[in-house]
């Protein structure tokens, strides 16, 4: 009787409720290669990355909203941030509006 339930059905039950939340699929982070989750929120990027992503997207957009008609360029010099960065962030931006 002390058998039953002792092991089997509570590991069971264990591992059923741990592939509950296994994620579908893993993707590398497209900015620094890291195998993460994919998630809706998370994209393509690892949470690191998308952190540093939103900081960056709140830099841009203070700039932008204290020089509205700022180039790229400007932004490039108005905030330090290299110019790589600032296209891909325009690139992706300009994916998000036609998604
Ligand atoms: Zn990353």
């Amino acid at each position: 009787m002390r058998r039953q339930g002792y092991n089997g059905d509570k590991r069971n039950s264990r591992q059923y409720s741990w592939k509950a939340v296994v994620p579908m699929s893993l993707v590398n982070c497209k900015d620094c290669g890291k195998l993460q989750l994919k998630e809706s929120w998370s994209r393509e990027y690892c949470a690191d990355c998308l952190q540093k992503r939103t900081k960056l997207s709140i830099t841009i957009r203070g700039f932008l909203e204290t020089h509205p008609k700022a180039t790229i360029l400007d932004v490039h010099r108005g905030t330090g941030i290299p110019l790589g960065k600032l296209l891909d962030y325009q690139r992706e931006q300009r994916e998000q509006a036609y998604t």
